[in-house]
């Protein structure tokens, strides 16, 4: 599904040049469930940015499921991440104005799905995140772990092949952390890929395999199923 070579990422100010991904290659195929780990400021984020077509890399190739992508434009980006990618982040990134079902229905809205189904779609998915009862209530109104499963409804509801979660745990209690990984996995065996980026040892325990990073590098992949 993924398989990038070779790439390259450099952010440029006035005063300095920074090798933020220093000739990273590495392959995630359909299915798998895989954790990237390592220190603030070695890459992960830009890396998730790229795989997840919200960046692109200066050097270096990545095939999307055999597309190279690497040199596309964000009008051409933004369609195939609409389609095909789903995100999930640390900080929920609900809108505050639009309740939970609104939430949930935009990206429906983005692919012009009609509203009738739109309307179905998005009630499967809110009793599949036990989140029903809480429709017409706003980001605001829930607590930190209800927000992320509305937020995991969000990425799903297109139905994609491909989550991406940045540290999806990282602002959630262990009991609330661990029923959104629960979510994950059921997630991943349901079919879709999960790249998730995590400080957490803890929930690298729930994935097949640990990209490890250093200073812009890959430096390790454990496995572990
Ligand atoms: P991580 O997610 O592992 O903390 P990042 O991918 O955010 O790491 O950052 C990698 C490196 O690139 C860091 O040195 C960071 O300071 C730098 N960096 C990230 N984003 C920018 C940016 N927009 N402008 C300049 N430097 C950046
Ligand atoms: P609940 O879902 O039970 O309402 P939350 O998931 O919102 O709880 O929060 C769990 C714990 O994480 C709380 O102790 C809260 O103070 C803390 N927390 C929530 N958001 C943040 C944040 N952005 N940074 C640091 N800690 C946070």
């Amino acid at each position: 599904m993924i398989k990038i070579t070779d790439l390259q990422k450099y952010y440029r100010t006035e005063e300095v040049e920074t090798v933020a991904l220093n000739n990273v290659s590495l392959e995630v195929k359909e299915g798998e469930f895989v954790a990237i780990m390592g220190p603030s400021g070695c890459g992960k984020s830009t890396l998730l940015n790229i795989l997840g077509l919200l960046d692109d890399p200066d050097e270096g190739s990545y095939l999307f499921n055999d597309i190279e992508v690497a040199k596309f434009n964000e009008r051409k980006r933004s369609d195939l991440r609409k389609h095909n990618i789903g995100f999930v982040f640390q900080s929920f990134n609900l809108i505050d104005e639009l309740t939970v079902y609104e939430n949930v229905e935009l990206p429906l809205i983005y692919t012009k799905v009609s509203a009738t189904e739109r309307k179905k779609r998005v009630e499967e998915v809110l009793e599949k995140m036990q989140i029903m009862h809480r429709r017409n209530h706003f980001p605001q109104q829930l607590s930190g772990g209800q927000q992320q499963r509305v937020a995991v409804a969000r990425a799903v509801v297109n139905n994609p092949k491909l989550i991406l979660a940045d540290e999806p745990t990282g602002n959630l209690d262990s009991s609330n952390g661990n029923e959104v990984m629960q979510l994950l996995t059921e997630l991943n065996e349901a079919g879709t890929t999960i790249v998730m980026v995590t400080h957490s040892e803890h929930d690298s325990r729930y994935t097949h395999r640990i990209i490890r990073m250093l200073d812009g590098q890959t430096v390790t992949e454990n496995i572990l199923v």
